[in-house]
């Protein structure tokens, strides 16, 4: 668990989100959930040593950011109301509670954790949704701290940063994957170039990413050229008179290089997956972008 403010923890070691925390006076507000399920058992213990766990802010309705709700039954959980429908999604595209437990069995390098199988077998942990939700933004006071729930779509439709001001810090999820690879398969680029143009002018010094290690705002823009990169690529696989089918056959350099950053942690696997998923997603947005914009 590492320090990133006053009373801001955040722990980038877990298979998974980068999960955090800030301590108040009146207890602890979580951000994400570890994914498997002894990390978060653990990490709850640890956080309970210096205060009650009040609410969970989920950032994004992937596995990896709420999966580890549902270890924390006895907490609300807060996110905005396009989350708490692609939550749905999460569980049900993994088949549901059964699903999951399949695939946690089976040790898939990113899925697996046999070691919590005996937990999650127990009834009481079933999905555990957001049950505060809200349109674009939502204030939380505890103890002393305010707390900006911001939503900022372009990821995810769901999209929530975390802004502490009293902390220095916001909590982005995966708008910033910082120096590992970029998964764009649920996005809207141009929304999320948005949502990166709106973290900068937020004062903070530290930025907690979905993935990688904290970083400043410097790396926004880092960020947004990978975006650009893609974008770029795909609109001239689009200006060849390529189809989708025959850009993601093709095996090329191209796509790798809108992106030179290794996949995140135990996903290594996943990087030709993801590189057609992100293919894909992108091609249909940028052609339907363009035949938008076209005359006639
Ligand atoms: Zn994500």
């Amino acid at each position: 668990m590492r320090q990133i403010g006053p009373n801001s923890h955040a722990e980038f070691y877990f298979l998974g989100c980068n999960p955090g925390y800030v301590m108040t006076s009146e207890g602890a507000l979580l951000i994400d959930s570890p994914q498997r399920g002894i990390d978060a058992l653990r990490y709850a213990e640890a956080i309970r040593e210096s205060g009650p766990i009040r609410h969970i802010v989920n950032t994004e309705a992937h596995g990896d950011h709420v999966w580890g709700n549902s270890f924390f039954k006895d907490v609300p959980v807060v996110g905005s109301s396009a989350l708490r429908r692609e939550f749905e999604n999460t569980w049900s595209g993994f088949g549901g509670p059964a699903g999951r437990l399949d695939r946690m069995k089976t040790g898939e390098a990113w899925l697996g954790d046999p070691e919590s199988v005996w937990l999650m077998e127990q009834p009481d942990f079933a999905p555990h949704p957001p049950t505060t939700t809200f349109d674009d933004e939502l204030t939380i006071e505890l103890g002393e701290h305010t707390i900006h729930c911001l939503r900022m779509p372009g990821h995810t439709q769901g999209q929530t940063s975390v802004y502490i001001p009293a902390e220095g810090v916001v909590f982005t999820g995966d708008t910033i994957f910082h120096r590992c690879r970029t998964w764009l398969h649920d996005a809207e680029p141009w929304q999320w170039l948005d949502a990166l143009d709106r973290l900068a002018e937020l004062d903070v010094e530290t930025i907690v990413p979905g993935h990688g290690e904290p970083c400043g705002k410097e790396y926004l823009s880092v960020q947004a050229q990978v975006i650009h990169d893609w974008l770029g690529v795909i609109g001239g696989f689009l200006t060849a008179g390529m189809t989708e089918d025959e850009v993601v056959a093709q095996e090329t350099d191209a796509c790798a290089e809108a992106d030179p950053y290794p996949m995140a942690q135990r996903l290594w696997e996943l990087r030709n997956e993801l590189t057609e998923l992100n293919i894909r997603n992108l091609y249909r947005q940028v052609a339907a972008r363009e035949s938008a914009m076209s005359p006639g």
